[in-house]
């Protein structure tokens, strides 16, 4: 059965696109109007039946839209609801996907009218891909959909984002923006700034990179690489809006690197095992949680069968 009658996508990459074909595959609503901001993306939207219409403004795209999902790098978020406010229906619900919650909810906040509902969310699912034809229907499929409510929002229009969402295969959990924020710099924000400034090491290494480096290039680096060339927009706009939390957690980080560099220095193997034997526990925590399988993943595994967690 449908839950929304018109969702309005904004901004049409890896996340709506995934949306959408899921939101269809599913029957969860009835039309899905989009915008993006390039002729070429909406474009691409309309040939590949990602959307049964496309506006050239985001004001048009949620003209009578039941549902609004922002799906923009988080930085574009707070002129977008700008430019909408004044065409929302009474009684709609906006959510948005952005991978940090507290800088989303302090530019879009202000502008939601009253009567509208707004229910900040974000799908802890992704890949490295992105654009409208990087999307795939079983991406949020056994991963985790959080929203962040603010006090007093509606419970049925809370109820039926979550099932929505449920609906695309999702596991949905409600959280405080702040406490969410930090949980992400933990899980995704700071590990995907490890991994581009470990690319970056290498990249210096010039004379290495432009040979063995990539002729030889082992799971570790070949994971990080594969982190690495997520996209620019996204992720410079993660670390500008979830600064407090990611430096806290880079502060931490840093305190455990010299640890272990001075135990390698001291030759205290001891330590490293130690050290070694908690984090490999931590791995399968994750398997067992069933967001990730043991099998051995040299980096061959079919692509777009399987979302990374990402964002
Ligand atoms: P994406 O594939 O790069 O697509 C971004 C889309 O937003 C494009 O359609 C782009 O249009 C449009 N856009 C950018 N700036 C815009 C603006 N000022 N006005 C209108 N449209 C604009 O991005 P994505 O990976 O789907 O990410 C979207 C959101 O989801 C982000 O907030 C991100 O933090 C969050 N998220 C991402 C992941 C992930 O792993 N990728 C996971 C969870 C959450 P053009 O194509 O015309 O430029």
């Amino acid at each position: 059965m449908a839950l929304h009658d018109r969702v309005a996508l904004i901004g049409l990459g890896l996340i709506a696109s995934s949306m959408a074909h899921a939101m269809r595959e599913a029957g969860l609503c009835r039309e899905i109007v989009g915008h993006a901001r390039s002729a070429e993306t909406r474009a691409t939207a309309l040939e590949i039946g990602l959307c049964d219409r496309v506006c050239e403004t985001a004001a048009d795209a949620v003209e009578g839209a039941d549902l609004i999902v922002l799906a923009v790098p988080v930085g574009a978020m707070g002129a977008i609801a700008a430019e909408i406010a004044p065409h929302l229906k009474p009684g709609a619900t906006v959510t948005d996907v952005g991978s940090v919650k507290q800088a989303v909810i302090t530019a879009v906040a202000p502008h939601i009218p009253a009567g509208v509902h707004f229910i900040p969310g974000h799908p802890l699912a992704g890949t490295e891909h992105s654009g409208p034809r990087s999307g795939f229907a079983t991406l949020f499929r056994n991963r985790w959909w959080l929203l962040t409510p603010p006090e007093g929002a509606d419970p049925a229009a809370v109820a039926r984002l979550r099932a929505l969402c449920e609906g695309m295969g999702a596991n949905v959990e409600e959280m405080d923006a702040a406490h969410h924020d930090l949980v992400l710099a933990v899980t995704s924000h700071t590990p995907h700034l490890i991994a581009y400034t470990m690319v970056g090491v290498a990249d210096h290494l010039r004379r290495v990179t432009q040979s063995e480096i990539i002729r030889y290039s082992a799971a570790g680096f070949r994971d990080f690489t594969r982190i690495a060339a997520s996209d620019p927009t996204m992720w410079r706009d993660v670390f500008l809006t979830n600064k407090e939390a990611t430096l806290d957690i880079l502060g931490r980080f840093t305190e455990e690197l010299f640890a272990l560099q001075r135990a390698i220095r001291l030759g205290d193997g001891d330590h490293l095992f130690e050290y070694f034997t908690r984090t490999r526990a931590i791995r399968r925590g994750i398997i067992e949680a069933g967001q990730d399988t043991a099998a051995p993943d040299f980096g061959r595994a079919a692509e777009a069968t399987n979302g990374t967690g990402k964002g």
